[in-house]
């Protein structure tokens, strides 16, 4: 078996005829991990997206789908229905986007959208489809569980209409502010994790319990550093919690959490260098690309895999449609800020449903 590079180096060796021929080939591939998606999504299919009924039966086709009924709510779905992939026009470059999303590093907009000759407003909506529908519940943990916070500064980058300059940036003022965006990040050793934004400003035991209660079982042991709101937390879940002060944060103790610090200072590096900051909206998203891409970073299969994740996802196309009303209720909720200039709705006719978005979201 020869490895991707040797085969490179051998189709440099083809005639400029022999290329044309494979070009034609690797698109015939292509298409079958197309229908290969169509079927994934059918696989998915055992209840009503509107009403959960399991009691369905086939009604027909429809647009090369499979077409199917509900017979409490007597409203037809297709295997897409809910999901990112309703709606969508051009199915060939959007497998295609997801692919280098999630095979490639960091790519920009600009290079994106004239790869896929698609145009670069389509390549950000795609972006923030997909990442959304990838948001998922918490895990539940079971062992050695590190937890620490990260912040960004809460940016309204993009945002039209802010009368004042400073859209990035914020506040430079030292220590816990009221513009600093919290993410929790929570990992399991050598397990799985949770990285959730839960607010701006000063964390506390609620915020954490809104995202993270009930998730942790009893055979679990909690780690991390004597911030109280996270004491709190534990203390009301009934879970056994072990803290450290900074100063005696020895790397080769039991107790620390290098492991989280280390998810952290990458993540730090990604969205502030990388991204040169994301605006607060979307912060939430690009901590997730981060995450799934550290969930199947062994994965053969990392495409399909992600694929399948979204595809399940019945709750994103309501999620996606109703992203400002989201951030505006997490800004409402969530910070001392100013919800400001609102952006114009997009998706008017849909009568999609904002609590069930909330529901897939968590915020
Ligand atoms: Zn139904």
């Amino acid at each position: 078996m020869k490895n991707l590079s040797q085969i490179k180096e051998l189709i440099n060796q083809l005639s400029f005829e022999e290329q044309e021929q494979l070009s034609e080939y690797l698109s015939e591939c292509q298409n079958k991990h197309i229908l290969d998606f169509q079927d994934i999504a059918l696989e998915q299919v055992n209840s009503c997206p509107h009403c959960k009924s399991i009691k369905i039966i086939q009604w027909g086709n429809y647009k090369g789908t499979k077409r199917f009924m509900c017979k409490k709510c007597n409203r037809t779905f297709t295997p897409n229905t809910g999901s990112i992939f309703y709606h969508l026009k051009k199915s060939d470059e959007f497998i295609k986007y997801f692919t280098l999303m999630f095979s490639e590093d960091f790519n920009s907009l600009q290079s994106l959208s004239s790869r896929l000759c698609i145009s670069k407003k389509t390549a950000f909506d795609w972006r923030h489809k997909i990442l959304i529908s990838l948001g998922s519940k918490s895990p539940n943990f079971k062992s050695i569980t590190e937890m620490d916070g990260v912040w960004f500064l809460y940016s309204q980058k993009g945002r039209k209409g802010l009368k004042y300059s400073r859209k990035r940036g914020g506040s430079r003022r030292r220590g816990d502010n009221d513009f600093q965006a919290k993410v929790l990040i929570t990992k399991e050793r050598g397990g799985v994790s949770d990285m959730s934004l839960l607010k701006i400003g000063r964390l506390s035991k609620s915020d954490i319990s809104r995202k993270l209660s009930q998730k942790f079982e009893p055979t679990s042991i909690l780690v991390s550093d004597k911030h109280s709101s996270i004491s709190s937390f534990a203390k009301s879940e009934n879970i056994r919690h072990e803290t450290f002060t900074a100063k005696n944060h020895v790397k080769d103790k039991l107790w620390h959490v290098q492991t989280v610090n280390n998810i952290a200072s990458s993540l730090k590096t990604r969205i502030n260098y990388w991204l040169r900051g994301v605006s607060t909206k979307y912060l939430q998203n690009y901590i997730t690309w981060y995450a799934i891409r550290d969930k199947y970073k062994k994965s053969k299969e990392k495409v399909k895999n992600v694929i399948t994740d979204s595809i399940s996802n019945r709750k994103a196309w309501d999620m996606f449609t109703n992203i400002e009303k989201l951030y505006k209720d997490f800004i409402l909720n969530h910070s001392v800020r100013t919800y400001r200039c609102p952006t114009k709705e997009q998706w008017k006719s849909q009568n999609w449903n904002l609590e069930n978005a909330k529901l897939g979201i968590y915020l």
